[in-house]
């Protein structure tokens, strides 16, 4: 199963996701998951609606998800904690983004005026499928989650190190590019390449192999602490290679099996 959601005659569809020869499209419409309340109360069925099949490149997507939080992982990938000069970490480290943060694939990711250096940070994430609380580390992980999601973790440097929480830096609007898709048919216990580019060039290039707290340990971590609901989010970290956005950059996060996460870049 694969879904995204967007725009059509300026109402918030959601569409299943098909790959055509090689190629993303939305073939058929997509229930709303139940976390869309207001998605329903606005539009109610969206199986009614009128639709005709097109390439997933030619919709006006937006965020395939509507978290009520969106938990991060910092420093999940041992070669990422040293390029910034940070020990590998013997626990996870966790820090909120706010709702207010995503952005749409194809959105505008806005360097605001309090920083001088806003990172791009490319990131598989979870996107949970059912209420859950205390999962053991041993459960049924794969059960908690709908499927996985691409993200950008924008991060405001000089804030992250000036501030002692991560707040700021993590928080602005537009800094948490999501999508474009949603997908149950990656592989999780198997490693996946994740990447990302800038103007086209590769800058990262990592594996969910790496990964320093698997994804079962940290759903069980997390869940230990908080209720997740249906639609949360949780960024699974960045690998090394993050870098510096300028305006008119575009920063392209990637991953087989869910399409590539591409937005631009302007000055506040
Ligand atoms: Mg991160």
């Amino acid at each position: 199963m694969k879904y995204c959601r967007f725009l059509l005659n300026n109402r918030a569809h959601y569409g299943r996701v098909e790959d055509r020869s090689g190629e993303l499209w939305i073939v058929a419409p997509h229930d709303a998951p139940e976390e869309d309340l207001r998605f329903r109360v606005e539009n109610g069925d969206s199986s009614s609606a009128a639709f005709t099949p097109m390439p997933l490149s030619q919709a006006q997507l937006l965020a395939p998800v509507t978290p009520s939080k969106i938990i991060c992982v910092g420093r999940n990938y041992s070669e990422h904690a040293a390029e910034l000069g940070n020990e590998v970490p013997k626990e996870p480290l966790l820090f909120f983004k706010p709702p207010s943060s995503v952005l749409s694939p194809g959105g505008v990711i806005v360097l605001p005026k309090l920083s001088e250096k806003v990172d791009y940070e490319g990131e598989l994430a979870l996107v949970i499928g059912k209420r859950t609380h205390k999962l053991p580390i041993d459960g049924d992980w794969q059960g908690a989650i709908r499927g996985c999601t691409l993200a950008n973790d924008v991060s405001a440097r000089d804030l992250q190190k000036r501030d002692v929480h991560f707040t700021r830096a993590k928080g602005f609007d537009s800094f948490c590019p999501v999508g474009p898709i949603v997908s149950d048919e990656l592989d999780l216990s198997a490693p996946q390449n994740i990447q990302a580019r800038l103007n086209g060039e590769l800058r990262q290039n990592g594996s969910t192999k790496d990964f320093i707290f698997s994804i079962p340990f940290v759903l069980s971590w997390i869940s230990a602490v908080m209720t997740l609901e249906p639609g949360d989010l949780i960024l699974t970290g960045t690998p090394a290679g993050v870098g510096q956005l300028k305006p008119g950059d575009r920063v392209e996060v990637s991953m087989p099996g869910l399409g590539v996460l591409s937005n631009s870049v302007v000055a506040e």
